[in-house]
Parts: C-alpha cells; sequence; structure tokens
C-alpha cells in the first residue's frame, strides 16, 4: 500500500468541485493533494516527458494531465472451464496549479463489459492507481519540488528530504534515484545545489526575528472574558482595528489579556475568543503554518493555533474548511 495513505490525504468534495472534478456514480474516488506549485507551462509539459518510458498513456488538456495504466487480467469460465481474459485500466489526473491534486476513480467493474469472474478487481485497481500515483510524484518535477517543500517547511537535510520522498512513493515503477542519495553522507552537502539551494529556511525565522517588536501579550490582569461562538466575521477587517502585534503577526482588537484575544493574523486569521483549540487546523495545514501558542487564562481554551508561518500558506483552505466553530478565515493575497 502506497505510504501516501499515512501521509496527509485530503477529500474535500467543496474545494473537487470548485476545481471541477466530480466523482462518478458507484465510483471510488482517491485525492492526494501535494503542497507543490505547478503553474508554469513547462513543468506541466515535463511531467508527461518524464513519465514516457513508463509505459502509461500520457493525456493532456489544458492544466491537467492523465497517466492511465492498462492491465489484463486472465481466468476461467466457472461453467464452461473457458479461458477468459479482459483488459482493464485505471487513470490518475493530475489537477495542476498552487497546489497538485492527484485523483484516481475506480469505475465499476461492468465498465469493462461482462468479467464478473474477475476477482479483486478493486484491490487491483486501487493498488495499480497507487503505483501510477506514486511514479508520478517520484519521476517527475512534482518529486522535487517536494523534496523542496520538505526542506523549506520541514527544515530536513536535501538527503532527509530525499529519503522522506522515496519512503513515501514505494510503489514507483523505475523510480528515479536523486542524486544526493547517490552520493556518500560524508559528501552530503557539496550536493546541496543540485535540487534547492540552502537558503530557503527563511519562514521560521521570520516571527522569531520579529519577537522584540511584540506589543500584545498574553497575559494581564483584564477583565474582559470574551468566550464567543462561531463564526469568524468574515468583515472583521473593516470594523476592527489592528492593536498591535506578536513576533510579526497583527492582532485585531479589542484585547484585555488574558481573557479577551481578538483576531489574530492578516491572510491566514483565526479568532482566538472562538477557538476551541481541537487542533484541526494544525492536523489539515499541508505546509505547517500553525503551531501552538498557550494562552492561560482565556475561557475558550487555555492554548491556540498561532499563523507563526503566515507567508507559508498555498491558501488551500483546508484549515478553514475544517475548524468546528469556523474561527478561521482565509484572505488571498490581494483581498
Ligand atoms: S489555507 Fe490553511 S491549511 Fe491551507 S496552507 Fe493556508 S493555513 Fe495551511
Ligand atoms: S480548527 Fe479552529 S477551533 Fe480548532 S484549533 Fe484550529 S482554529 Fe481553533
Amino acid at each position: 500500500m502506497s505510504a501516501l495513505l499515512k501521509d496527509r490525504v485530503w477529500i474535500m468534495l467543496s474545494e473537487i468541485a470548485k476545481r471541477g472534478v466530480y466523482p462518478l456514480h458507484a465510483s471510488r474516488l482517491g485525492v492526494f493533494r501535494m503542497p507543490v506549485d505547478l503553474t508554469d507551462w513547462s513543468d506541466i509539459s515535463s511531467i508527461s516527458n518524464d513519465l514516457k518510458s513508463s509505459g502509461f498513456k500520457m493525456d493532456a488538456y489544458a492544466d491537467r494531465i492523465y497517466a492511465t495504466y492498462k492491465w489484463t487480467e486472465k481466468g476461467l469460465d466457472p461453467l464452461t472451464g473457458e479461458t477468459l481474459s479482459t483488459d482493464l485500466n485505471v487513470t490518475v489526473e493530475a489537477v495542476t496549479g498552487e497546489v497538485v491534486d492527484l485523483i484516481y476513480q475506480i469505475k465499476p467493474l461492468e465498465f469493462f463489459g461482462d468479467c464478473y469472474w474477475v476477482r479483486n478487481y478493486r484491490q487491483k485497481a486501487d493498488q495499480n492507481a497507487k503505483m501510477v500515483i506514486d511514479t508520478i510524484i517520484r519521476n517527475t518535477k512534482i518529486g522535487d519540488k517536494l523534496v523542496a517543500h520538505y526542506q523549506k517547511a520541514e527544515k530536513l537535510s536535501l538527503e532527509r528530504a530525499i529519503k522522506r520522498l522515496e519512503e513515501l512513493t514505494p510503489l514507483a515503477q523505475n523510480p528515479k534515484v536523486r542524486s544526493a542519495a547517490a552520493i556518500p553522507p560524508a559528501a552530503g552537502p557539496a550536493s546541496s545545489p543540485k535540487l534547492v539551494q540552502p537558503t530557503i529556511a527563511v519562514a521560521p525565522k521570520a516571527p522569531a526575528a520579529a519577537a522584540g517588536a511584540d506589543t500584545i501579550s498574553l497575559s494581564g490582569t483584564g477583565t474582559n472574558y470574551s468566550k464567543a461562538e462561531g463564526p469568524i466575521d468574515p468583515e472583521f477587517k473593516s470594523k476592527r482595528q489592528v492593536v498591535g502585534s506578536f513576533q510579526g503577526i497583527k492582532v485585531w482588537g479589542p484585547v484585555d489579556p488574558p481573557g479577551q484575544l481578538g483576531i489574530w493574523g492578516t491572510q491566514v486569521t483565526v479568532d482566538f475568543d472562538i477557538c476551541i483549540a481541537d487542533g484541526a487546523c494544525i492536523e489539515a495545514c499541508p505546509v505547517n503554518v500553525y503551531e501552538w501558542l498557550d494562552t492561560p487564562g482565556h475561557p475558550g481554551s487555555e492554548k491556540k493555533t498561532f499563523m507563526a508561518r503566515e507567508k507559508d500558506c498555498i491558501f488551500c483552505m483546508a484549515c478553514e474548511n475544517v475548524c468546528p466553530p469556523q474561527c478561521v478565515k482565509i484572505f488571498q493575497k490581494g483581498t
């Protein structure tokens, strides 16, 4: 089974529908969202070229790429003993954009005709679809971008990021070996520029560098307690004022710590007075924008999800969609 299943798997029907993908009736749908940007046309067309030798049938339409894997099933007719054979297939669709969605739908067996005798069709189709997905990720630019993402978002060395990619794609056919993996450990750092420049880790530093400018405190003797019901007011930017900042993140008042903390953030915004600290947004975020911040004395919850790496947001909307009290609001650039 693909290690992707152990990683972040998103099935968000609203997002899928917005991107024009609709599950077929009676089909099983799998969606794997990759936190990589694939918008440059040369990058998109390189995916098909990189997979030419894979044996998949490749098609492309607009910003979508289709990889179809075909296989043949053989069996015996249970009544006549006659040898039977049928051709089956499964297609993986890559929807490119600011994130890449890898999608497959398992068609009903009847789609291929009267081949009731095929055993374990769904498991085989599922396995083959995951093999195609692993191959796409491992052998194309998507893999390179994922390695860069691991280096930046999870602070992994190039070698560890490549290892992570390899662990994620165990089913890949003819897996591409990236250069750092072939170099002895001692020579590892010298190989770094091959894929990614080693100067990327700026995101976590930005809040720390601004720490000295904090004007909001989480402790205090305030008497206002503000345990509010969701959802967050989507118009809050025109109704509230920025009253300070914390590690470079704007805070919109009123604020009266520890019981009233206001709304935090600019693009990734969370109403701290509504947040119940269930952690769904942290779990959902594919690029680790959030981290926990202790807020002792707040009546809603004594920790909140702090958008420490707000600038890394890829606007996938996952956190906004999963927040139970709807206290997250994402503002895309320019809104
Ligand atoms: S929209 Fe939310 S989940 Fe998606 S990247 Fe931004 S902060 Fe993370
Ligand atoms: S999902 Fe919403 S309520 Fe839960 S921790 Fe995140 S912001 Fe708070």
